[in-house]
């Protein structure tokens, strides 16, 4: 089934609580219910809850256990209403302005996002990056005017990797908080996010020489006449520009605590920018099938 479009279509597709849990069903269950404990595919309706109980082991279960959704206060209504926004609006919108729209306290509207934003994280083997891929470290958010570069106080090392496509553009990019910029750490980057094999450019930052045993063709650049460091490796420059300007635009800075959140985000916003057909069906989707359910002190320790 084809997602909403427009706000319009939206309003007409999903105009009650019904409405919503039947797509969460759809989405659970593409081939009909199946039981989550012993698989049976036959169940009965519970009267007054919307729950399904298993004809085989009597478990109950319901289009939101298991999901974001699971245990939620908030009409569905409105959560569907946060993911079209979130999803549909080329600049995203902030909780604040969520909680403005849905007519819901500031900490739900923040907690709805940061949930909704989880589910947007990239699954472990998700969209890995292959052939010519550039590799850098740089250094997000934070008050303070330290120097800039490797060893900036106040700010958090991330890891930045952008696959080069044929045309000389950028495909994919990922974007991952690392302890340091240690040869371990950033080895680990590498690993999680780069197919063995592919052809990895970086600069002459030591650490990188580990790349090599892990598998990856390291071509470490020199940086010798070339007056601007963002030539060499010019995605990764561009990359972490456009995070940073997203950054300051949406959010008006972010503090270290929530930084990996936002990386998410903007990772998944980045690499599907040319694909922005069915975003609310999309997000939906791993919010119900990719998102477990979080406690406030999950969403507050990263
Ligand atoms: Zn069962």
């Amino acid at each position: 089934m084809k997602g909403p479009e427009t706000l319009m279509e939206f309003m007409e597709m999903y105009k009650t609580e019904e409405d919503c849990r039947r797509a969460l069903f759809e989405h659970r269950w593409p081939a009909g219910f199946r039981c989550p404990r012993c698989g049976h595919d036959r169940s009965y309706a519970h009267k007054k809850r919307p729950l399904f109980q298993c004809v085989a082991c009597r478990h109950q279960s319901s289009a939101t256990a298991g999901t974001i959704f699971e245990g939620t206060r908030t009409d569905l209504k409105k959560w569907f209403l946060a993911i079209y926004l979130l999803a549909q609006t080329k600049k995203p919108i902030s909780s604040a302005e969520l909680s403005r729209q849905l007519g819901v306290a500031p900490f739900t509207a923040w907690s709805m996002r940061r949930k909704i934003t989880r589910a947007m994280a990239r699954k472990e083997g998700e969209l890995m990056l292959a052939g010519v891929v550039e590799m850098d470290e740089a250094y997000v958010g934070g008050a303070s005017k330290g120097k800039r570069g490797r060893g900036a106080s106040g700010k958090t090392p991330v890891a930045v990797m952008a696959r080069q496509n044929e045309s000389g553009g950028c495909s994919l990019a990922h974007i991952q908080v690392t302890h340091d910029i240690s040869g371990l750490s950033l080895g680990d980057a590498a690993t999680s996010h780069v197919t063995p094999g592919s052809i990895v450019a970086t600069d002459g930052w030591p650490a990188y020489g580990k790349l090599g045993r892990l598998g990856f063709d390291h071509q470490p650049l020199v940086m010798e006449g070339v007056e601007n460091p963002a030539e060499l490796l010019p995605w990764v420059h561009i990359t972490v520009s456009n995070l940073k300007r997203w950054i300051l635009d949406v959010f008006h800075g972010v503090s270290a605590k929530h930084l990996r959140s936002y990386l998410d985000e903007f990772c998944y916003r980045y690499n599907r920018r040319r694909q922005r057909t069915d975003l609310f069906r999309r997000i939906l989707n791993r919010c119900v099938l990719y998102a477990e359910p979080v406690t406030y002190t999950q969403l507050t320790a990263c």
